[in-house]
């Protein structure tokens, strides 16, 4: 589709929001360097050799670099037990140098992701997957918050300002994106619809909101009669097809209809490796008993 000035502004830059919020967190990690003679550190653990996992894992380190983040990548190979896998968090949770710790996920077959994740330190949980922290979260108590839902409010909340009274369908109930987001469009008073795989009438529900949250994992499943004009549609889903990237919404069909759409890639993605950067020092000041004023929500 061509782009001109008319549906170019319903594009939702989360590249440009991205960086304007780096610059914040990188003068967060400064502040923490001046004060504690040492960089906020986040350590990586990538098992396996997933090329997706792997560009994943280049992209948050570089990241960390350009923002006054010290990173250490840990690889572990693909047959690595469930016990060594535990073993190296343990070491990493009783390392008073490290401020957070993030699992590449999907892990193979034979390691529990839930064993994983309930091993992390709710103290070092830059994902924000611990049970402690996702109860908080539903709860409505300040928390660390999964990065991709937090990306995702970031950019509505800069685009919409007050949500309160919007009807958001969330198309996705997984741990990681659709639940937690959930949480946070109630605490914004929305009206919240979570729909998933055995949904009926999906279209329907779908054509009624005014902010649509495509977390499905299935290319452009999303098309025109999932739509109406006043929405304002975040595309969560990452797909590889032919070798380019796509959403879970068609997006020629979100750019011709909608109110406001973000593109894939350069919508989400951006904005939930700044959410990562954010968590890392969240979690550095919070470690150290320094005092942390910049909490979001
Ligand atoms: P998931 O597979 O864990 O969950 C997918 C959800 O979609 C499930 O709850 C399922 O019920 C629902 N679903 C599946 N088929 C459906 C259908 N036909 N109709 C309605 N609902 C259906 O996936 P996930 O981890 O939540 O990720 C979803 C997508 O978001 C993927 O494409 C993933 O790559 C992408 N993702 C992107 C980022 C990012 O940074 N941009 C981060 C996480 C996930």
């Amino acid at each position: 589709m061509i782009l001109n000035k008319n549906n170019e502004s319903k594009i939702i830059n989360g590249k440009n929001y991205s960086k304007d919020f780096l610059i914040h967190v990188s003068n967060l990690a400064f502040k923490f360097e001046n004060l504690l003679n040492r960089k906020p550190c986040l350590a990586v653990i990538l098992i396996g050799d997933d090329n997706a996992s792997k560009v994943y894992v280049k992209n948050k380190i570089l990241t960390a670099k350009d923002t006054n983040i010290k990173s250490i990548e840990i690889l572990l190979s693909n047959n690595t037990s469930e016990i060594n896998l535990l073993n190296e968090i343990n070491k990493l949770n009783n390392d008073d140098r490290i401020d957070g710790i993030l699992v590449q996920l999907p892990l193979p077959d034979h390691i529990q992701v839930k064993k994983v994740v309930n091993s992390i330190s709710p103290k070092k949980d830059v994902d924000g997957f611990h049970p402690q922290n996702f109860g908080n979260l539903i709860l409505g108590n300040e928390t660390v918050v999964p990065c991709t839902p937090l990306g995702c409010w970031y950019m509505l909340k800069k685009e919409l300002n007050d949500l309160t009274g919007y009807h958001a369908v969330v198309i996705g109930r997984s741990n990681i994106v659709g639940k937690p987001m959930q949480s946070l469009l109630i605490k914004e008073n929305c009206t919240v619809t979570v729909a998933h795989s055995k949904t009926r009438g999906l279209a329907e529900i779908s054509n009624k909101a005014d902010i649509l949250i495509a977390a499905i994992g299935r290319p452009e499943f999303i098309t025109s009669e999932f739509i109406n004009s006043n929405s304002v549609i975040i595309d969560v889903g990452i797909n590889r097809v032919n070798k380019k990237l796509v959403g879970d919404v068609r997006f020629q069909d979100g750019l011709k209809i909608a109110k406001k759409i973000t593109p894939v890639p350069g919508g989400v993605g951006p904005m939930t490796i700044a959410c990562l950067m954010y968590n890392t020092v969240k979690l550095a000041y919070r470690r150290n008993n320094q005092m942390f004023n910049e909490i979001l929500l």
